[in-house]
């Protein structure tokens, strides 16, 4: 019975509580009890520690969210005096709160142009259903009263509340939890290593874009609200789109009077070595969803960026706005972001992630490592192709077993936690954007020794 146990200096204890009381994300219950759990302690930087005082170099930043380190003094400095002044008052109503109302105009100036409108959420999975709702409710306020449907890229990942899992077509995360939310269609993702649409097809872009008009005609695009996508796809494997695929997402969306949602909640605050990815490409959305790097996961707040447009037709045609979170433009979330987006500015952390991010990609390559296939990414989000043979393209068999999972463990045994892609061989390297040029040094010792090893030893098994 818990009751009887010890909480405190006693780590073993700490490791049994765990497993008979905490529920993990992502876990089957069974292996978990097998392998047992892994408490961490303390972090500094870009190393976290585990309760056996074991450190490990974390290449994930987190859930790649920690994009200026860990261990930030004046952060929590500045959550304190918040506390201290006003811990808590909600958005609801007329009702606001300093931090919310600044960190909202902040917000507003750094985003792309017309994106003037700020709300907040707790997290990505929010932004998410939020930006769907308030499409509707716009398709809605300007006479579209079909206007339902949300297009998303089939590798998209938006999160695991029942809305957002609706726009996310991963079969692992869905199978089981149906029925999901109705009007969620997905087309083929901009993969130009899988999908049908290759790197070295320079209409790559225009193809895949395409697809989306395709789709939009055949669903009817009076019925279909917005189109809903990462400008570039993280936990589906890193995957960039051809140059001019968002620009051909634009003109399209114009053209049928479809929003377009870009989701940066991994993407935004620096990651992919800009404030936002979007701009990379020349686009701006209708609407962008942000979480993770806005506080950097000192506390939990996410925001939906809108267009001016937007709510502009929303008031125009004086629908009500009923939609709200308990904890939504929490004080004490805001001020912290605000104060992580000072220290992101004032140490250049965006400039220095596309940096490093080239350090990386260049010295990864330079290793020509047999069963690595391509390397890619922006900033700090970089991923890598394994393969068994990199001529052919062709992967290791899964078996009961799939090569990256004995990747990331090999790793893990080097001390260094890096992320997988679930679903195909794709390593995702994602450190804090604060990594130094020697920890880059040692991730790729690492990723290179790793996977030949683990590339050699499943050769050699046939
Ligand atoms: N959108 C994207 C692009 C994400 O990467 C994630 C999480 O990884 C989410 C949404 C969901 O965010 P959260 O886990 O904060 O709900």
């Amino acid at each position: 019975p818990g009751a009887g146990f010890r909480t405190g200096g006693d780590h073993m204890n700490l490791k049994e509580l765990d497993l008979r009381h905490l529920i993990h994300n992502e876990v089957r219950f069974r292996e978990l009890a097998r392998k047992g759990t892994t408490v961490i302690t303390r972090a500094e930087g870009s190393t976290i520690w585990d309760i056996d005082g074991r450190a490990y170099l974390d290449a994930q930043a987190g859930m790649v969210l920690v994009n200026v380190g860990y261990g930030r003094r004046e952060l929590g400095a500045v959550a304190a005096a918040q506390m201290e002044r006003l811990m808590y008052y909600h958005t609801y109503f007329q009702y606001s709160n300093e931090p919310a109302v600044r960190l909202a105009a902040k917000l507003a100036s750094l985003a792309p142009e017309g994106l003037g409108k700020v709300f907040f959420t707790l997290g990505g999975a929010e932004s998410v259903e939020t930006a769907v709702k308030i499409a509707r409710l716009y398709q809605r306020a300007r006479g579209r009263a079909d206007g339902h449907k949300i297009i998303c890229l089939d590798l998209g990942y938006h999160g695991n509340s029942l809305g957002a899992l609706s726009a996310t077509a991963f079969e692992a995360h869905r199978a089981y939890y149906g029925p999901l939310v109705p009007g969620f269609v997905h087309i083929p993702s901009p993969d130009t290593f899988e999908g049908p649409f290759r790197a070295d097809d320079p209409e790559a872009g225009r193809k895949y874009a395409a697809l989306l008009e395709e789709r939009i005609l055949a669903e009817g695009p009076e019925t279909v609200a917005a189109f809903l996508a990462e400008p570039i796809l993280g936990v589906g494997g890193i995957i960039v789109p051809p140059d001019d695929y968002l620009k051909h997402v634009r003109r399209i969306c114009d053209k049928y009077g479809v929003l377009l949602i870009l989701d940066e909640v991994m993407t935004g605050f620096g990651r992919a070595g800009t404030m936002w990815a979007c701009g990379q490409f020349g686009v701006v959305p209708d609407l962008m969803c942000t979480a993770k790097g806005l506080t950097s996961g000192y506390l939990p707040l996410g925001a939906v960026l809108v267009g001016d447009h937007v709510i502009e037709a929303i008031a125009e045609a004086d629908f009500p706005f009923e939609h709200g979170f308990t904890y939504a433009g929490h004080p004490v979330s805001c001020a912290v972001a605000m104060e992580n987006i000072a220290i992101l500015e004032r140490e250049g952390l965006a400039e220095r992630a596309a940096r490093m991010g080239e350090r990386l990609k260049e010295a990864l390559l330079a290793r020509d490592n047999p069963y690595i296939a391509e390397v890619r990414g922006r900033g700090l989000m970089v991923a890598a192709e394994l393969v068994r043979d990199r001529e052919t393209r062709e992967r290791f068999p899964e078996g009961n077993r799939a090569f990256r999972f004995d990747v990331e463990a090999g790793c893990l045994r080097e001390g260094v936690i890096t992320g997988i892609a679930p679903y195909r061989d794709t390593l995702m390297i994602t450190p804090p954007l604060v990594i130094t040029e020697a920890e880059i040094d040692r991730l790729v010792d690492v990723y290179d020794r790793v996977i030949r090893q683990e590339g050699d030893r499943r050769r050699k098994q046939g």
